[in-house]
């Protein structure tokens, strides 16, 4: 059985969205379950389109069904092939496959055309020549009915002689377009005459300069889904007011599969932002390296530090599916990376701020070689070489010249464990000028390897690594990208961008095993955090690791015995 099969096998937890699809076919109204993921390429996918993707394939998977990616590529200027690749690979990545071959709105252009011109040969759809400016103002507003466009009127041929020669070029983007005839009384604007295509002479990632006309995400949305048989189209709560155009746009053409439109509420995280056009800015000013950095919600971000598809999938199936509106706190993103990690990452010691110890009673020459768990629940993972040597480095903050009882760290005179390896006793220590400690000189108790010292007590237990068998690397920390909950609510949501949400520390010691690491293994660095290796700089043959979530647990959990 897959990772995947796991998380989706028969445990899936019900929700309104499956009551429905259960009712649907109980009654015979569908006798399959098509469902689709539709991202438009204009941005890297994020943590909420994991979500869409979760439930589309997730219920396709659980009902024997299918489920297509279908790109919505009707908008030619914010579009880019780059996106689309990067967005194929992350759905795959995720652990999710589409049914047949990628799909595109643009695939569906010239059947969408012949739509159009149906609608205008109903006498339900006319050319319009009002100015965008213009448009809006006969649009009203939600208290104000709007107005008749003064070319509502004009009849079939016209309009069809009209559409005509807005395809062939002839007028300029903006002077012209075709709108649906609806009700410019309606309540809802979204009925109010919509445009449903218009005039963009500009370069498309797919059809090329075939078309200088292009139609709106309305009129092609829930026509996309039709043309593809979807039976449920599943998607976030602010298209429920759009369902009744779609519905109108199924009922005036001709084709036979009607799809039912369902609603769900977007997922937003706390302390991030789960918007596609805000993330390009974060992009586009430098503040962050790329979509895929490790700070962004991205899919490629979130897998370049770390997380797991088995985390994410996890933690959307906690977040449930609803039409509440919900902020999600990171803590439960983060509690289910902590999870799938604890079982399957295996252990390692890296120093990241060394202090340089000599183990005075120890021989210049020798090194001995330890074999250490890798993972203290799970001996099938075996072991891994870690080497003891005169010299040895410990984390700064591990060391005090004195302390109080609460610290159970190595003090001047006290004695501690060293993790796997011997009990030390810290005699005495070194200063630079100005007035810092660089180096600790420490006694071992040769008798301590995997025993308890006889007569006295090692207070806690601290990682290390040798000085001769460890090597330097680069450790990048980090942090939540926004310093409040909701930077999407702020003015300039750059404004909360967290000063500290990166540290680098490139003189860290780890230790030898991790040389032989590949780009993604995931560690947990003892007391320090989870971390992985990055995908880039690793294939470059440079050791940096990334932190991807810090450690729950505190290290008085271990027994003293190391
Ligand atoms: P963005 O504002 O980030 O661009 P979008 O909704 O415009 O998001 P699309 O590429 O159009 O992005 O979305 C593809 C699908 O993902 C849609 O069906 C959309 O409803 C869904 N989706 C997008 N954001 C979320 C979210 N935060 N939670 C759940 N589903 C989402
Ligand atoms: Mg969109």
């Amino acid at each position: 059985m897959s990772d995947l099969d796991k998380t989706n096998s028969g445990s899936t937890p019900t929700n309104f969205i499956r009551n429905i699809i259960n009712k649907d076919l109980e009654s015979g109204k569908r006798t399959s379950v098509a469902t689709r993921f539709p991202p438009e390429p204009n941005g890297f996918l994020h943590i909420g389109h994991a979500k869409s993707i979760c439930i589309n394939f997730g219920i396709a998977a659980d009902y024997q069904g299918t489920c297509n990616l279908r790109f919505d590529d009707t908008n030619p200027a914010k579009e880019e092939s780059a996106y689309a690749v990067a967005i194929a690979k992350d759905v795959q990545w995720l652990g999710f496959n589409w049914n047949g071959e990628i799909r595109h709105s643009a695939d569906y252009f010239e059947k969408l055309y012949s739509f159009a011109e149906e609608l205008i040969s109903k006498g339900v759809a006319y050319v319009c020549e009002l100015s965008m400016e213009q448009m809006r103002e006969y649009r009203g507003t939600l208290t104000e009915v709007g107005k008749n466009s003064p070319f509502r009127e004009r009849c079939i041929e016209d309009n069809l002689g009209l559409f005509k020669r807005m395809r062939a070029g002839e007028f300029e983007d903006g002077t012209i377009a075709l709108r649906a005839k609806i009700d410019m009384g309606s309540p809802n604007i979204n009925m109010r005459d919509p445009v449903i295509y218009r005039i963009k002479k500009a370069h498309h990632i797919r059809t090329g300069d075939a078309w200088c006309i292009y139609p709106t995400y309305d009129f092609t949305h829930g026509i996309s889904d039709a043309i593809e048989g979807i039976t449920h189209s599943l998607c976030t709560l602010e298209f429920e007011d759009h369902r009744p155009l779609y519905n109108w746009f199924l009922d005036n053409i001709t084709i036979d599969c009607h799809p039912q439109q369902i609603e769900f509420s977007r997922l937003n995280l706390e302390h991030t932002i789960t918007s596609k056009r805000k993330l390009n800015q974060l992009v586009v000013e430098g503040i962050v390296d790329g979509w895929d950095d490790p700070r962004m919600p991205t899919i490629s971000g979130m897998r370049r530090r770390g997380y797991s598809p088995a985390a994410i999938r996890d933690f959307i199936g906690r977040t449930g599916v609803t039409k509440k509106v919900h902020t999600v706190e990171m803590t439960l993103l983060e509690n289910s990376v902590r999870e799938d990690l604890g079982d399957k990452a295996p252990r390692a010691m890296v120093v990241l701020k060394p202090l340089k110890v000599t183990i005075t009673n120890y021989p210049e020459e020798k090194v001995e070689e330890i074999a250490a768990a890798r993972h203290p629940q799970n001996e099938s993972m075996g072991t891994r070489k870690i080497y003891f040597s005169k010299t040895l480095f410990i984390d700064q903050e591990d060391f005090r010249e004195s302390a109080n009882k609460k610290y159970k760290r190595l003090v001047q005179g006290k004695a501690v464990r060293l993790r796997n390896a011997y009990v030390i006793t810290c005699e005495d220590f070194v200063k630079d000028e100005q007035g810092n400690i660089v180096e600790l000189l420490c006694r071992y108790d040769e008798n301590t390897l995997g025993k308890n010292p006889e007569g006295y007590k090692a207070k806690g237990v601290i990682h290390w690594v040798s000085g001769s068998h460890s090597k330097l690397a680069t450790v990048r920390l980090y942090d939540r990208l926004f310093n409040i909950a909701n930077p999407a609510a702020e003015d300039n949501f750059i404004d909360a961008v967290n000063p500290d949400c990166l540290q680098i520390i490139d003189n860290a010691r780890v230790e030898l095993s991790l040389v032989e690491s590949k780009p993604e293994d995931v560690f947990q660095f003892e007391r320090e955090g989870y971390f992985c290796a990055d995908r880039y700089e690793h294939e470059r043959g440079k050791l940096v690791f990334n932190r991807t979530v810090t450690l729950r647990d505190s290290w008085a959990k271990i027994e003293a015995k190391g």
